[in-house]
C-alpha cells in the first residue's frame, strides 16, 4: 500500500525521506508543496529531480478523504460530509467571518464520552481519525475554497470543536496539530489554533510537552453534582482537578494567553442566575474568558435553548462580576452544523446509538399511546378495546454505561 504523506508531521516526513535513501531537504520542499501550495500532485512538484517524482508516484500519495457531501448554510457556513471509510464520516465545518475564516475540525469518528446535550455523543464511538484524516479536513477545505485575492488561504483559524474529543486520539492530534503551526506547512500562529477538552486530566498534563497551541475547556455547569449529569467524564476527573490541570499548561506558555471556558446553556438546567453567580465565584482565581453557547436543538434531545433575556442575564452577572464574556452566535443550524449538531455517519462499536434510537421511539409510541389515551373514547370506539396506563409503563429507558476513559 502506498505511504499517504498526509500522515507523516514535518519530523517524521524527514525520518521517512532518509529511510527511502533520500536527502532530508526533501521533506522540506514536499512539505511546502502540500501545504502552502496545496499540490497533491508529484508531477508538479517542479524541484523534484524527476526520479524522484517518479520514485514518490510508486511508493507514496497525497489524499484528503474524499467527500460525500457538502452543504451551505444561508450564513455562508460551509459544511462537508467526508469519507474516512469503513461506514464511517465525519463533518467539518468552515465559518467565514469578515477578519477570519474558521475551520471546525473533527478529531474522532463518534465520541465514547456522551455528554447529555451533544449529538456527536449519541452516535456512539466507532475509532480515532489518522493524522491524514484530521490535517486532509484542512487541506480539503483551504484546497475547495481556494486561495484568496491576496495569495492567502481561507483558513485562517482551527478549532478542535467538530466531532469526537481531541485529547482522547492524542498523538494523531498533536501530530496534525504540528503540521497546522509548522512553518513550512500552513504556518498558523498558536493563538489561532485551539483545542477543545470536554476534561481528560491526564492528557491536559501531557499537553505541554507536545504543543503551546490554545485551550478552551467544556466546563458547562458550575459544581461537580450538575457536571456528572452534563459531562460524564467529570465523575472520573472532576472541576478542581480540571482548572489545575489546565492552568499548569496555561502557565508553561509563553505569552499571556488564557484559556476559554465553554458554557452551554441549556434551559431549566444550567441556566439559572444562581449557576452564574456560582461560576463567577468558581472561577474567582482561574483566569480565563467566557464563551457561552446557547444549546443548539438535536432530534434526540429534549433539551431546550434558553430565552435571549436569560442568556443576556447570565452573561450581565458574569460581565458584572469581571468577565470577558462573549455569547457564541448560532450559526448554521439550517444545516446541522452549529457546536454540537455534529454527527456525520459512525459505525458505532459502543451500540448506544443504537439504544437512543430504540429509546427515542419508545417514547414517541408512549407519546401516542398517551395521546390515544386522552382520547380514549374514541379510541375504545374505533377499536373495541380501552388502553391502560399501564402500557404506557411497560418499557423502561435503558441508560448507557458510563464511559471507561
Ligand atoms: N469533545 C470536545 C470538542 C467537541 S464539542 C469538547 O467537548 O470540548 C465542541 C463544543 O460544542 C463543546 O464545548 C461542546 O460542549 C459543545 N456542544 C456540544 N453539544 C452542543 C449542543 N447541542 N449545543 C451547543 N453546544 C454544544
Ligand atoms: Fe464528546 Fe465533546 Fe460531544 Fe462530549 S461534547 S460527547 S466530549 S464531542
Amino acid at each position: 500500500m502506498k505511504q499517504n504523506l498526509l500522515d507523516f508531521d514535518f519530523q517524521q516526513l524527514t525520518a521517512w525521506f532518509a529511510e527511502q535513501g533520500e536527502k532530508p531537504f526533501r521533506a522540506r520542499q514536499v512539505l511546502r508543496w502540500i501545504y502552502k501550495s496545496g499540490e497533491h500532485d508529484f508531477d508538479a512538484m517542479s524541484d523534484l529531480a524527476k526520479t524522484l517524482r517518479e520514485k514518490l508516484k510508486q511508493t507514496a500519495c497525497i489524499q484528503a478523504p474524499m467527500v460525500m457531501r457538502e452543504e451551505t448554510a444561508s450564513d455562508g457556513t460551509r459544511k462537508w460530509l467526508l469519507d474516512v471509510g469503513t461506514g464511517n464520516a465525519v463533518e467539518t465545518v468552515f465559518i467565514p467571518e469578515d477578519d477570519r475564516g474558521t475551520l471546525c475540525v473533527s478529531t474522532q469518528a463518534g465520541c465514547a464520552l456522551d455528554c447529555s446535550f451533544c449529538a456527536t455523543g449519541k452516535q456512539g464511538f466507532n475509532r480515532n481519525l489518522t493524522t491524514a484524516e484530521i490535517i486532509g479536513q484542512v487541506w480539503w477545505a483551504n484546497h475547495e475554497l481556494g486561495k484568496g485575492a491576496d495569495g492567502n488561504w481561507p483558513v485562517t483559524n482551527v478549532v478542535l470543536m467538530g466531532m469526537g474529543e481531541p485529547l482522547l486520539n492524542f498523538e494523531n492530534v498533536m501530530d496534525a496539530l504540528s503540521l497546522m503551526m509548522e512553518d513550512q506547512a500552513y504556518g498558523l500562529s498558536k493563538r489561532r489554533v485551539t483545542i477543545s477538552t470536554s476534561g481528560v486530566v491526564p492528557a491536559i498534563d501531557r499537553l505541554k510537552n507536545h504543543t503551546d497551541a490554545s485551550l478552551a475547556v467544556s466546563l458547562h455547569a458550575p459544581n461537580d453534582e450538575l457536571r456528572n449529569e452534563l459531562v460524564p467524564i467529570n465523575r472520573k476527573y472532576p472541576i478542581k482537578e480540571l482548572l489545575r490541570s489546565v492552568s499548569g499548561y496555561m502557565d508553561t506558555l509563553s505569552d499571556r494567553r488564557v484559556p476559554v471556558i465553554e458554557y452551554t446553556l441549556i434551559a431549566g438546567v444550567n441556566d439559572h442566575r444562581q449557576h452564574a453567580r456560582e461560576l463567577a465565584v468558581l472561577l474567582k482565581d482561574f483566569p480565563c474568558k467566557i464563551n457561552l453557547i446557547p444549546f443548539n436543538p438535536f432530534a434526540l434531545s429534549d433539551y431546550r435553548r434558553p430565552s435571549s433575556s436569560s442568556i443576556s442575564n447570565f452573561r450581565q452577572i458574569l460581565h458584572e462580576a469581571g468577565y470577558t464574556v462573549t455569547v457564541r452566535t448560532t450559526r448554521a443550524d439550517d444545516i446541522g452544523a452549529a457546536c454540537g449538531q455534529l454527527v456525520g455517519e459512525v459505525g458505532d462499536n459502543t451500540r448506544r446509538s443504537q439504544r437512543y434510537r430504540d429509546a427515542a421511539e419508545v417514547q414517541k409510541d408512549n407519546e401516542s399511546r398517551s395521546n390515544l389515551e386522552q382520547n380514549n373514547e374514541t379510541a375504545a370506539q374505533v377499536t373495541g378495546k380501552r388502553f391502560s396506563r399501564a402500557d404506557n409503563l411497560a418499557v423502561a429507558i435503558d441508560r448507557p454505561p458510563r464511559p471507561s476513559v
